[in-house]
């Protein structure tokens, strides 16, 4: 399918993330810089006509399916009505969030149709959850997860896994599939601005099945065109378990992901240099769909053009790019 969506290698991006905000009831580690976070003023993010506008361009030249994250998105004063109003687009509407506020939305989630939430925790013990977020919520996160999966909702949980940090607890996430439908997501740790990153803390792929193995017997399921996840189950088990190896083996070439960050700029690639700012052109009445065009036919093959083939090799020090909080993963 030929649009402004497909770009120089042939991959057509019909997944759209929007961040709503930058702002985050949690402060974790490996998400935000400890000091000199500087944090968006109110008039530089899309108002919800704004993010509207925008999003109904997109799904125009082809989104089929469109994720709200940030920040934390479920903080943005708006983000019901935001919700609401991207329900009545033809797409599959989905959010990643911290979970912590989840219960005071299940009503609107349903209303717009919204089946799909991802939920990030990373420690399902209480110091070490409070030393990674900053913050206290474990409980009400936990509670919020299997209400979401007992409420009949496709919940998957995320956990970055960091060595030394927590990679010791991804049996106990596992154990959590046995009886709930549940989908474990483990993430290989990334390198963002401010985040301390550095290649002895990842955990990979490969590492994170070994640890399992010692407790499990899993069987590979089959993945999707599009999945950044490779997915398997143990046996017996109702969830699942995912890796998602953006370091160890990136999935680039089936790359279908287009971001949106909450101050209306159009990212390519999560890694990437450049970035397209497409609320101030709307703002001044000019036409956005060739900056889009010409921010897509810009995507490098892999990795934004920026990370080494081998992790190893990459220096966090010289990759240019925003803050994670501030893109919106
Ligand atoms: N606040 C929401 C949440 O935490 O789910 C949405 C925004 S958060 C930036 C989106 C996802 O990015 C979360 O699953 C988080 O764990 C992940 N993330 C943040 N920093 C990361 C890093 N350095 N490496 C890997 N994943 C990261
Ligand atoms: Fe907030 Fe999510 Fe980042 Fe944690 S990962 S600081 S919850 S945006």
């Amino acid at each position: 399918m030929s649009s402004i969506l497909t770009d120089r290698h042939g991959r057509f991006h019909d997944y759209l993330r929007i961040s709503l905000t930058d702002a985050c009831n949690l402060r974790c580690q490996y998400c935000m810089p400890e000091e000199d976070m500087s944090f968006m003023s109110r008039s530089n993010l899309m108002t919800v006509d704004e993010l509207g506008t925008l999003a109904g361009m997109f799904v125009r030249h082809g989104v089929r399916k469109i994720r709200l994250t940030g920040g934390e998105p479920l903080v943005r004063k708006e983000a019901a009505e935001i919700i609401d109003r991207l329900g009545r687009y033809p797409v599959e509407l989905a959010i990643t969030t911290n979970g912590v506020l989840v219960d005071r939305f299940l009503d609107v989630f349903r209303e717009a149709g919204l089946r799909s939430v991802n939920i990030s925790l990373d420690s399902l013990d209480a110091e070490l959850n409070r030393k990674i977020t900053r913050r206290d919520h474990l409980d009400q996160v936990v509670r919020n997860i299997e209400m979401l999966a007992e409420s009949g909702f496709r919940v998957k949980v995320n956990m970055v896994v960091m060595k030394g940090v927590n990679e010791f607890e991804v049996g106990d996430f596992v154990a959590w599939s046995r009886a709930l439908p549940l989908h474990i997501r483990f993430i290989e740790y990334m390198p963002f601005d401010g985040n301390g990153w550095s290649a002895a803390q990842v955990t990979t792929h490969d590492q994170i099945l070994e640890l399992l193995r010692d407790r499990f017997v899993f069987d590979k399921l089959q993945d999707g065109p599009n999945d950044t996840a490779r997915a398997y189950q143990v046996k017996g088990f109702t969830g699942t378990f995912a890796v998602i190896s953006t370091m160890s083996q990136p999935f680039c070439e089936s790359c279908n992901r287009i971001r949106l960050t909450a101050d209306g700029k159009l990212k390519n690639c999560l890694f990437s240099q450049g970035e397209t700012d497409l609320l101030s052109a709307l703002r001044a009445g000019q036409e956005v769909e060739s900056l889009v065009q010409q921010n897509i036919r810009s995507k490098y093959a892999r990795l934004g053009g920026q990370l080494a083939e081998d992790y190893h090799d990459t220096d966090p020090e010289i990759l240019k790019n925003r803050a994670m909080i501030s893109i919106g993963g």
